[in-house]
This record gives C-alpha cells, sequence and structure tokens, in this order.
C-alpha cells in the first residue's frame, strides 16, 4: 500500500503523483550507453550499401524500414535516463519496455524489477511512494494509474503518443455512446490500456477482435438482430458472449452494444486486415439498417501507427524481388513483429526469430516462430543451402535493435562461408 501522509489531527493526505513525460534532459549523458548496447555496425554498411549486402555468392537486402520506431527509441531512451536520474532509487518497469528480449535483459542488468501482470493491470504490491515506475511505450490501463495515483510514487510515463492518439478516439466513442470494436489482441498490454479507456464514461463500452473471422461473427450477429440472412448463421447470445468473454467490456450485450460502433486498432496490427475490417463492419450496418442509419451509427478511423505502416509498406516493397528466403527478427509476443512476419510468408519462406542466438552456426540450424496464432517454436536443420547463389531478405520489428539485426546478418553469412566485411557489396549478384 502506499506510504501515505498525514495531517497533524491524524487524516490521511493522499500522495501527489511525480509524473514525468518528456524525460530528464539527460539525453547527451545516456547516449553513449544507448549507442553502445543497440547499435548495429553492418546495418550501418548496409544502409550504406543500398541496403544490399553481397560476399560470394550470398546476398542479404534489408528491407528499408526496419527495427526501431520513434516510441521505442523514445520509451528505450527515457528508461537510461530514469536509471541516471534515481542511481539509488528502486526503479519497476510496468510489464516490459517493449516486447524484445534482449532490451529487456539490459534494462534487468541495470537493476529495473519488472513487474508482473494482475488482473487488469500490474501487480504493484511491492511499491512504495519513494520508488519509480517506468510505464512502457503500450501504455496501461485506467486502474494502473489510478494504482500509481494512490501510491504516489514518481510514474515516468513513456506511453507513445500514436497510442495516445488511438485512447483519444475510443474516449470519444465512449462519450458519444459507441462502443469501441478494437482490432487487436485482447491480451495485449497495448489493447488492454487502450479498450481501460471507455472506463473514462459510464457505461462505456468495448468489444476486442483479433482478425476478421472474429469481426464476420459480429456481422452475422448485427445482421440476425436487422432480421436480415447473412452467408453464416449468427452466433446465439450466449454463444456470442462465450466467445468474447475475454475481449468485451463488463456488461457488455450485444444485443445492446453492437447498435453504435466506432472502430479503432491496436497500433501495430496488420494494416491491411484493419483496413479491411472496418470497411466491413460498415457495410454490414449498411445492409442491416441502411445508409443513413450507418452514417448516424457507425465510425471507423485508422488507428494504425505510421511506423508499423511503414515498415509493413517496405517488406511488401522487398517482396516483390526475387528471394528464397525471409528472415524477420522481434520477440515472439511483439505484435508488428508478427504482423511483419505473416506478410512475408504469403509470398516466401520465412523465418521468424526472436533474436539472432537463434540461428546456430555451428549446426546450421535455427529455432523459430512458425507462423499462425498458436505461438508454437521449432527448430530446423540445415535451414540454410552452403552452395549455390541464395537472397535471404530481412527484416525486423519496432522493437528490435540494430546490433541484433546485424548479428543476424553475421550470422547467415557465416554458415555460408562468405564474410561481408571482406570487400562488401562486390559479389556476383547484380540484380538489385
Ligand atoms: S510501434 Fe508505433 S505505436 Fe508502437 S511504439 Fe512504435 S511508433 Fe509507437
Amino acid at each position: 500500500m502506499a506510504d501515505t501522509a498525514y495531517t497533524p489531527d491524524g487524516s490521511a493526505i493522499a500522495p501527489a503523483l511525480t509524473y514525468v513525460r518528456k524525460g530528464f534532459g539527460l539525453k547527451a549523458e545516456v547516449q553513449d550507453t544507448l549507442a553502445a548496447d543497440y547499435t548495429g555496425h553492418l546495418v550501418d554498411l548496409l544502409r550504406t550499401l543500398e541496403y544490399t549486402l553481397t560476399a560470394g555468392d550470398t546476398t542479404v537486402r534489408l528491407a528499408k524500414e526496419f527495427g526501431f520506431c520513434y516510441g521505442v527509441e523514445r520509451a528505450v531512451d527515457y528508461a537510461y535516463q530514469t536509471r541516471r536520474k534515481f542511481p539509488e532509487r528502486r526503479i519497476f518497469l510496468a510489464g516490459e519496455i517493449i516486447h524484445n528480449p534482449h532490451v529487456n535483459a539490459k534494462l534487468r542488468e541495470m537493476g529495473v524489477v519488472f513487474l508482473a501482470a494482475s488482473g487488469k493491470g500490474f501487480d504493484y504490491a511491492q511499491v512504495r511512494a519513494a520508488d519509480v515506475v517506468i510505464l512502457p511505450a503500450f501504455g496501461v490501463t485506467m486502474q494502473d494509474f489510478q494504482t500509481l495515483r494512490e501510491l504516489g510514487c514518481v510514474v515516468v510515463d513513456t506511453t507513445c503518443g500514436s497510442v495516445l492518439n488511438v485512447w483519444k478516439r475510443v474516449e470519444v466513442y465512449a462519450r458519444d455512446g459507441f462502443t469501441s470494436l478494437i482490432h487487436g489482441k485482447y491480451y495485449h498490454e497495448e489493447t488492454r490500456a487502450t479498450a481501460s479507456q471507455v472506463e473514462k464514461y459510464p457505461g462505456g463500452q468495448y468489444l476486442v477482435v483479433r482478425d476478421m473471422a472474429e469481426a464476420e461473427l459480429v456481422m452475422h450477429y448485427i445482421a440476425a438482430r436487422a432480421g436480415k440472412i447473412s452467408d453464416e448463421p449468427a452466433l446465439s447470445r450466449d454463444a456470442f458472449l462465450a466467445r468474447f468473454a475475454k475481449g468485451a467490456s463488463d456488461g457488455f450485450d450485444p444485443d445492446v452494444h453492437l447498435d453504435r460502433i466506432g472502430v479503432a486498432n491496436q497500433t501495430t496490427m496488420l494494416a491491411r486486415e484493419s483496413l479491411a475490417i472496418g470497411a466491413a463492419v460498415g457495410a454490414a450496418m449498411t445492409r442491416a439498417y441502411g445508409e443513413a442509419h450507418r452514417s448516424e451509427h457507425f465510425r471507423t478511423f485508422d488507428t494504425i501507427c505510421s511506423a508499423t505502416q511503414d515498415r509493413q509498406d517496405a517488406v511488401v516493397e522487398l517482396l516483390r524481388e526475387p528471394l528464397d528466403l525471409m528472415v524477420v527478427v522481434g520477440g515472439y509476443n511483439s505484435s508488428n513483429t508478427i504482423s511483419l512476419a505473416a506478410l512475408c510468408a504469403e509470398q516466401v519462406l520465412t523465418y521468424h526469430i526472436a533474436d539472432p542466438d537463434e540461428i546456430d552456426v555451428a549446426t546450421n540450424s535455427v529455432r523459430y516462430r512458425l507462423i499462425g496464432p498458436h505461438h508454437t517454436e521449432t527448430t530446423r536443420e540445415n535451414w540454410l543451402p552452403v552452395v549455390g547463389a541464395l537472397r535471404v531478405g530481412i527484416t525486423a520489428g519496432a522493437s528490435t535493435p540494430n546490433n541484433k539485426i546485424g548479428d543476424a546478418v553475421a550470422r547467415i553469412f557465416a554458415i555460408r562461408g562468405d564474410d561481408p566485411l571482406v570487400n562488401p557489396g562486390a559479389g556476383t549478384d547484380d540484380t538489385v
């Protein structure tokens, strides 16, 4: 509980929250440490060589937008500044700063303690007023903010501005009596934080759909309530509630709360699917009740962030080239990395690896996450042919530092027996 202060007559004073959203002005002081921890010299070289590195008959092509986004850079910078500012204080982090195992390991080495998820938020039982709590780039729920306010500790909020824009959208939906239909993952920190924004208004409601298949269940329900025939039978009310039990707000009733819908999305979903869901749900409202009704009862905004969009666009561009395989580097719980891997897998053999350590040069094996919703990891031996021409595409999620991307590139060349630092770019490949 909070280390509560008391007035002379014994009544409690709510502790003041010390809230920091713009860092501590220590960017210059932490710059060298950040560079040492995350700079990738091989990636710098790739950039100078038009994102192409060739050695022998191996070519690696890097997508033109990849890796750390502005929100992640800021969050990691502020976390390092916080350590510098408070060398003696206990520092906690609400979950992970971003979804990258290497970055999180660095913060642990600096003595930052990671708080576990608990109910609708995180477990702050060990936090005291004298401590510091860092909030991640994804943000935290309204309930977390309330708990932190009561604790009165220093809060360093690194929530990305693009996430705040989604919160504003959801808040307006709740204010105007619209249910927020959020394309996202109900268990993801960002979506949990975004969904909680509806609590700013009494009776605010949300429903999270993971993909078009779940959105279609919503559309069938809307059609059935309007007495229209749809291509699939709608779920019963009970079955609908059971299906979305983990992704709906308390008190959500599909018979009531699908009347006015505002679409938003987790910033890191597949942009193409988010847009399609917004368009399809709007069309379903029109089919059910007519255009006039739709214009009053339906809103949609694309809240995919520009960094996610840029990385997806860049990988689509890269996939237009002939590639033998793609390597996507990023945490297995990194939503934007998963979206990139899904795009790649539509076109070419794709390996999503959490970290370059997953590539074992000595045995020419790779441990990777299978594409799909089941979070299955597997190992493949002899994943790279060791002879013959090979073109490998590579990209990385917004939470992957450049040194990890460079390490993956180095391991690919090492398995092939080629050294990209000897006369880089002078190989036999001339198709780019
Ligand atoms: S992926 Fe987008 S929303 Fe998330 S931290 Fe990066 S810029 Fe912000």
